[in-house]
């Protein structure tokens, strides 16, 4: 017997044919994983495709190890990821690599890190458990090939696995948070008041008089009527009293205080509510998403007009029908807030998966995945989940690039695949934006997906009003403070005044882009990528934003010797930096890549903001992704002109949407917002649409220029990137490449080019386009090309370094 494995690498071949020994062949079926040797002694865990008895013309080895009891893959997601690697043109191995997460790949240098919560108690494992086990919990890390030593046999993916299952240990990744149970302080009655209701009693007419501390007793009884824990913080806010007068109760040795650890996953223990009574709109939007009987909808609504809770009215139905729901955001959309929202009203129906949960909770959601767990609230990577009975896949905001998976391939679109997702398992997908991608708007219009729109904002506000400030006016009048203008430093004061927040926002992060000299124009560059290096004042370094080369600032020119060196341009630091010398009593934060790296410091920023602690958020894009805040008078853009010029096909259709969705953010509960552009060119086109919110008018202009220069929705683009690091090898080994796909492709082939950047990490890069057709034949012939070209450079003396990126559909 024969079993066909795919392994988690960037291979050639599909799959790798091995012999089943006939100990492990009652074990073998497509979707367990096997332990394998490939090349001269590295091993790893692989899976299983195909069993059969075809004798390859080869000498095979032989399976190892079966690691699984049960398949770990279902068939729906071997066809999603065959779909995946044919589409988005990549091995199998690599889409295996994305898709399964860290506790099911194994390879002899995995890291294996001891699970602390597991104690000391290792009664309930075999020997040779139990010999592992013990290693690691005194070494607390080691690599599978260290566990080999320790058992003095060659495999033990096997016991590892069961270890793993057991919880004993777990798998190291990089940038994995620690794992640490989240704790809440919670109250309950200390004895002999718990078991004694008279004892109570007694103590309650002794606080007579002491009305605060009554009024917490009194809150703690009402609260543990309803639910099995109270909170510390629950008490607190119902008797509406200050720590001071609980710390007197607990004091008193009434009431005690005891950790608790919650479980990040379905740890909901709130109270449920009931979701809000639908507006008139939203009511009709779910009649009409209800009615429809194309398989793809798109649901375009404005910012601000209750998209979510339609979203909550379309999951429901599919629960009531045991179905399950796939949520996808992008990933900096999942913060709190949402989960919070939606917690609320599906209680622990939910799960949450994103790339920032660590491994632990990683298996769990992938466990009620394939448990039928309801709704599952993800990024990009929930696509690999094994789904039992899939019904909707929701893309909340469908038009965000970072859907788009970059580096390392498979280079997929997770709206995209979701489509496909859905459609392996019948579902319907639901795509859901203010501002669609002229992709799906095409789709749309040729009646392929289809459309349900909400115009109006929730509770009838109305939609921002945007002003635009042309910097050449404010300059010639001298109006400038710094990189402010006058109208946006009244307004910022007025709003200040009113008791209302403000969102400052600038794509760039870091104080200033660029340290150039006055005299000789010399400028600080990257040493390992042709870029200027950022100034980060904060760290007093600067930096790249490409390869994380980090120097200090230089005092003089290196070039002329003049002292004249300064910082050009502003990124966010600056403007919170500046800020506080124009607003002294304004309370300033920042959400940029710089402060919100981790997931706690992000939810605090959010938090502040929501809860008021701050009235201004300064940020790059972070700050117009689907968030909610209902204080917000002001939204200022600091230089549009940055978003509108920037060479790229797609910046018009960028710069729409990143102006609509950040003014999105003004406006109050019952006041209209206000947005201002500052901009040397007000009178782009872009910006006159954002400022009329005509999103017609934008679309039917935008969509003329892409069908003039034969640009998508009309004509599909591959993106070809070929980097070495000298510069010679890559030139020639790109116009080689380019020749042969002209060859066959004719002028669909643009390039090679010198990329914008034309070094990065010292590797020199160059690229080649692919316009092509919308027609099956041509697009699949030149996928197969690209293969084939791939494969003869590679094999030409001196190329077999050259690397090559291939993006289909680039964003
Ligand atoms: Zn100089
Ligand atoms: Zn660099």
């Amino acid at each position: 017997m024969y079993a066909d494995i795919i392994l988690p690498l960037a291979l050639p071949k599909r799959t790798y044919t091995y012999s089943v020994p006939e100990s492990v062949a009652a074990l073998i079926q497509p979707g367990v994983r096997v332990e394998v040797q490939f090349g001269r002694s590295k091993r790893y865990s692989g899976l299983v495709e195909r069993v059969h008895h075809q004798a390859p013309d080869y000498e095979v080895k032989p399976i190892l190890s079966v690691l699984d009891e049960v398949t770990v893959v279902t068939p729906q997601q071997f066809r999603l990821w065959d779909w995946m690697a044919d589409y988005y043109c990549c091995t199998l191995g690599e889409v295996m690599s994305a898709a399964l997460p860290g506790h099911l790949k194994l390879t002899s240098e995995t890291r294996l890190v001891f699970n602390d919560q597991y104690g000391d108690n290792f009664s309930d494992l075999d020997d040779e458990e139990y010999l592992i086990a013990e290693g690691l919990h005194i070494q607390q890390e080691i690599v599978v090939e260290d566990a080999r030593k320790i058992l003095n046999k060659k495999t033990v993916f096997p016991v590892i696995q069961r270890l793993l299952n057991k919880g004993v240990l777990f798998i190291r990744e990089e940038l994995q948070e620690k794992f640490k149970p989240r704790k809440v302080t919670a109250l309950r009655l200390a004895e002999p008041y718990r078991s004694q209701p008279e004892q109570l009693r007694q103590v309650m007419s002794d606080l007579s008089g002491k009305e605060r501390q009554l009024e917490i007793l009194m809150a703690y009884l009402t609260l543990e009527k309803r639910q099995p824990i109270v909170l510390k913080q629950e008490v607190l806010q119902k008797a509406d009293v200050t720590k001071a007068s609980l710390n007197t109760v607990i004091k008193k040795g009434i009431l005690e205080k005891y950790a608790r650890e919650v479980s990040r996953l379905g740890g909901y223990e709130d109270e449920l509510v009931e979701a809000d009574t639908l507006s008139a709109q939203q009511e009709r939007a779910v009649q009409e998403l209800k009615a429809q009987d194309k398989k793809v909808t798109l649901l375009h609504g404005v910012t601000g007009s209750g998209k979510t809770r339609v979203y909550v009215e379309m999951m429901r139905e599919v629960i009531r029908n045991g179905g399950q729901v796939l949520y996808l955001l992008p990933e900096i959309g999942l913060t709190t807030q949402i989960i919070h929202r939606l917690q609320k009203v599906f209680g622990n129906e939910i799960s949450v998966y994103h790339s920032r949960i660590n491994t632990q909770e990683r298996v769990e959601v992938w466990k009620s995945a394939a448990a039928g767990k309801s709704v599952i609230l993800a990024a990009r990577s929930g696509l690999f989940l094994p789904f039992k009975q899939l019904d909707l896949v929701i893309v909340d905001e469908e038009h965000d690039p970072s859907f788009k998976q970059y580096d390392p391939a498979p280079r997929y679109h997770a709206r995209d695949t979701a489509i496909f997702l859905a459609s392996l398992y019948g579902a319907k997908t639901l795509l859901g934006t203010a501002t669609p991608s002229l992709e799906n708007w095409h789709n749309v219009e040729t009646g392929k997906f289809g459309l349900v729109e909400m115009p109006e904002r929730f509770g009838g506000l109305q939609l921002p009003e945007v002003q635009t400030i042309d910097l050449r006016e404010q300059l010639k009048h001298r109006q400038m403070q710094s990189i402010f203008s006058k109208p946006l430093l009244d307004q910022l004061q007025i709003a200040l005044d009113n008791g209302e927040q403000a969102i400052l926002f600038q794509n760039r992060r870091g104080y200033a882009p660029m340290l150039e000299c006055e005299v000789c124009g010399w400028n600080a560059m990257c040493r390992h990528c042709d870029v200027s290096l950022t100034y980060h004042k904060h760290t007093h370094r600067l930096r790249c934003h490409y390869c994380g080369y980090v120097q200090e600032p230089a005092k003089v020119c290196p070039a002329c010797g003049s002292g004249k060196i300064t910082f050009k341009g502003f990124g966010t630091e600056k403007i919170e930096d500046e800020l506080k010398l124009f607003l002294p009593n304004a309370k300033i934060g920042r959400m940029d890549l710089d402060t919100a790296g981790t997931k706690s410091n992000l939810s605090a920023l959010l938090n502040d903001f929501e809860e008021k602690r701050l009235d201004i958020l300064v940020g790059t894009q972070m700050v117009t992704k689907g968030l909610d805040f209902d204080n917000v008078g002001l939204v200022g853009v600091l230089g549009a002109d940055a978003l509108t010029k920037f060479p790229d096909f797609r910046s018009g259709e960028r710069a729409f949407h990143l102006l609509t969705q950040v003014a999105g953010r003004a406006g109050r509960k019952n006041k209209r917002g206000l947005v201002l552009i500052q901009a040397f060119d007000p009178g782009h086109p872009v910006i006159k649409e954002v400022l009329a919110h005509d999103f017609p008018s934008f679309m039917q202009r935008e969509m003329q220029e892409r069908m003039t220069f034969k640009y998508p929705p009309f004509y599909r683009l591959i993106h070809l990137e070929l980097r070495h690091k000298e510069p010679k090898i890559v030139n020639e080994a790109a116009s080689f490449y380019a020749k042969t796909l002209r060859a066959k492709l004719g002028d669909r082939v643009l390039g090679p080019v010198i990329p914008n950047i034309a070094r990065i990490r010292n590797y020199f890069g160059q690229n080649i386009m692919l316009k092509l057709e919308k027609s099956a034949p041509v697009i699949s012939g030149a996928k197969s090309l690209i293969r084939q070209t791939t494969e003869i450079m590679l094999g030409k003396p001196g190329w077999s370094q050259v690397q090559v990126a291939v993006d289909v559909d680039p964003v």
